[in-house]
């Protein structure tokens, strides 16, 4: 069934100028994106997007990073979009992702590993609901 997902084009995808080409990847994966929008995230935006990590070691190195040069944020509308993205983007670490996704092709380290997916159609409409007004997104 059709699904939304939230998506982020990380600071190290955006400084490498990478939009485009992680852009062709999402699309070539059948997911369309029906709504994008290139932000510097603030120190607030970040903390309370990540702040289910807000007791892990790496924290603060994720909230500053994320603050560190614009994203691009985006929502994805597919057939199990949330999934299908999680699948599309690799596992965390780019070590461990599999041929031909986003973080394998891309990703410089765990930190930086250039996307954000949601990881549940629960968490995708609270993601969204962050940055999107429902009459930004046209799908
Ligand atoms: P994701 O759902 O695959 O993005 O992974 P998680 O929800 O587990 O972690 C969220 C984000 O925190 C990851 O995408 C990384 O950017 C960052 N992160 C996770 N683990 C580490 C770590 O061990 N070190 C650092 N520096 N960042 C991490």
């Amino acid at each position: 069934m059709t699904e939304r997902t939230f998506s982020i084009l990380k600071p190290d995808a955006t400084k490498r100028n990478l939009t485009g080409k992680i852009n062709a990847v999402i699309e070539e994966s059948g997911l369309r994106i029906v709504a994008q929008r290139r932000i510097k995230m603030t120190q607030e935006q970040a903390e309370d997007f990540y702040d289910v990590h807000r007791e892990r070691p790496f924290y603060g190195a994720l909230v500053e990073f994320m603050t560190s040069a614009p994203v691009v944020v985006q929502v994805l509308e597919g057939p199990k979009a949330v999934a299908k993205y999680r699948d599309v983007m690799g596992a965390t670490n780019p070590e461990q992702a599999d041929a031909g996704t986003i973080r394998k092709l891309f990703a410089l380290s765990v930190g930086e590993n250039s996307v954000h997916g949601s990881d549940s159609v629960d968490n995708a409409k609270i993601e969204i609901a962050q940055f999107f007004d429902a009459e930004d997104i046209v799908g």
